[in-house]
């Protein structure tokens, strides 16, 4: 029996309970489900994420950096940052642009941090990068403290949403950026169907030959169905305190961008 049901009897609430894919689960046992994909994963999420997507969120990434336009000397905070990938892509960016810029990684899961640190290290990367081991619903970050907030494909696996965006607005100073890159809902007809074959199909059964976890991939076509859509998580993102919410799709919706400011 877990502590919903010593609350409320047998049945949990509908409050008590939220998504897991296509599951419901109980709210309190979802971050421990999504910790145990990333556990699964860690050690191939690179290349899963090259083969999956063809290269794809190569493209997507470098979207986000375009629209953030990062200014050297920002503090950038990547929720949900993973093996570094966007934190790599920001150092860069600023670099060309003189450096002085830094970046705070942080991730529920230790096992993607372990290899996205031990990954900078092999390639020199030891300075401008921290990396924090933290919930995106309870930051481990102080008030009004970095330039930007992005977070991709992460806030899909977060638990508490509304909260997750309240800690975005929190952490940021007033005139801070928040970017967020996520799967959403398709917008062309025409691609819907192929788009949905791919992924209840081919992409559970690459998941199972180069990474050895069918049901990680499983969870990512399922999870990307539950995501609200681009209007609705906008609407979130306005509820949570930010401003001027703008929408981009890429590659026909597959993915959005959504930006907003902390005024
Ligand atoms: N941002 C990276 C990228 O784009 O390559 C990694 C994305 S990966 C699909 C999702 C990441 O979200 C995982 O590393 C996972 O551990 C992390 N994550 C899931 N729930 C989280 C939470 N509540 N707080 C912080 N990180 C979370």
């Amino acid at each position: 029996m877990n502590a919903s049901n010593d609350r409320n009897g047998p049945q949990s609430s509908a409050e008590d309970r939220t998504h897991f894919g296509f599951r419901t689960v109980e709210r309190e046992q979802k971050a421990g489900m999504v910790r145990a994909v990333f556990d699964g994963v860690a050690e191939n999420y690179d290349l899963m994420n090259d083969l999956m997507s063809v290269g794809i969120h190569r493209l997507w990434k470098s979207a986000l950096l375009d629209w953030l336009n990062p200014r050297p000397g920002d503090h950038l905070l990547d929720v949900a940052g993973g093996t570094g990938d966007i934190a790599e892509r920001y150092l860069e960016r600023t670099a060309e642009r003189g450096g002085g810029a830094r970046v705070s990684v942080c991730d529920i899961n230790e096992a993607m941090i372990v290899v996205g640190r031990d990954r900078a290290i092999d390639r020199g990367r030891l300075q401008g990068i921290d990396w924090l081991c933290g919930n995106a619903e309870a930051l481990p970050v102080a008030s009004a403290s970095v330039d930007a907030y992005t977070i991709a494909f992460g806030i899909r696996n977060v638990t508490d949403i509304p909260a997750a965006l309240r800690e975005a607005r929190r952490v940021l100073k007033p005139g801070g950026r928040f970017l967020c890159l996520e799967f959403s809902q398709v917008i062309l007809p025409g691609l819907k169907a192929a788009y949905d074959a791919y992924s209840f199909q081919i992409l559970p059964a690459l998941g199972e030959i180069v990474a050895g976890d069918r049901e990680a991939y499983q969870y990512l076509a399922e999870s990307i169905r539950k995501f609200p859509d681009q209007d609705t998580f906008a609407a979130m993102i306005a509820e949570a305190g930010l401003d001027q919410v703008k929408i981009r799709n890429l590659s026909g919706g597959i993915a959005a961008l959504h930006s907003a400011w902390r005024i």
